[in-house]
């Protein structure tokens, strides 16, 4: 009778308990209105022919002390490591697949294909916290970036060193140019836009026996002639600013990079990305995982 009754409760808790265990496990880890949000459907875009959804993300600064009080960013430019390890966190969740740059530029040229959900990380100036904080954390989230380092600043008290961009390279992510000196290209005349192209290409060549195909326009500024200098220089792809994550399949000597502000919530990170909760672990209670492709291999020839 008494064994009998212990077996009763044994086998309640194992059932009762164990599915609770399972969840506690794998909490939900947002509020109830974030997840609600996140597992709301994808936002829709209406693509004209030629054009392709792919989220390039700007990042300044991570992680510097003095733009942050108690906690929260002072400045546009900075991104705490506490947000930025949940912005990488959820993209992880989400199924987001980091990709460098050069890797979109090889498959507009239709050399790869890109993961499902693919995004592009990208950090501006080679600011020394981008290997002191953001590099760390991309590792431990197993997700690679691309540094547009200027090259002239390369050393520099606040800036990264060649020791340190080495450790980068050689942990995968990709080193790109940002140009000599951070000038303005727009207002540049070709001969001195010709040596900010090519020779920041050539330092970073010579120092860090890399090949370099991705440029990051200073201030994101643009004219006429720059795409035909890069080809010419031998780069293969460029990036400048825009607000949003939709491109031209002939664009890709100017690719539009969304700011990752400083001043951003969780949610208004997820706002501007092109996928959700649909369709990943997180929702799949809620969507079914349906999976998708990226429009990237979809839409070449
Ligand atoms: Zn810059």
């Amino acid at each position: 009778m008494r064994i009998t009754f212990i077996l009763i409760v044994l086998f309640l808790l194992v059932f009762l308990l164990l599915p609770g265990v399972a969840l506690g496990a794998n909490p939900p880890p947002y509020g109830p209105d974030l997840m609600e949000h996140l597992c709301t459907p994808d936002p829709t875009y209406s693509l004209k022919e030629g054009e392709f959804l792919l989220p390039i993300l700007l990042y300044h600064l991570v992680g510097r002390e003095a733009q942050e009080r108690n906690g929260r960013s002072i400045s546009r430019f900075n991104v705490t490591a506490t947000d930025f390890e949940a912005q990488l966190a959820l993209l992880q969740r989400l199924g987001y697949h980091s990709v460098t740059v050069s890797e979109v530029a090889a498959a507009l040229e239709g050399t790869t294909t890109l993961p499902e959900r693919p995004i592009v990380l990208t950090f501006d100036d080679g600011w020394r916290e981008q290997y002191e904080v953001a590099f760390p954390l991309l590792q431990r989230y197993g997700m690679r970036a691309t540094f547009f380092v200027t090259t002239s600043y390369i050393g520099y008290s606040r800036f990264m060193t060649w020791e340190e961009l080495a450790e980068l390279r050689d942990a995968g992510m990709e080193i790109a140019s940002h140009g000599r000196k951070h000038l303005n290209l727009a207002d540049a005349d070709d001969k001195e836009a010709w040596r900010e192209i090519a020779r920041s290409k050539g330092a970073l060549e010579e120092k860090l026996g890399i090949s370099v195909v991705s440029f990051a326009y200073p201030y994101g500024a643009y004219r006429k002639g720059l795409p035909a200098m890069l080809e010419r220089a031998g780069y293969r792809i460029a990036v400048g600013v825009g607000g949003t994550p939709v491109h031209r399949l002939g664009g890709r000597y100017y690719l539009r990079r969304m700011e990752v502000s400083g001043f951003h919530s969780l949610r208004a990170f997820v706002d501007r990305l092109p996928w959700r909760g649909a369709g990943s672990p997180l929702c799949a209670s809620e969507m079914g995982s349906g999976g998708r492709v990226s429009l990237i291999p979809a839409i070449l020839p």
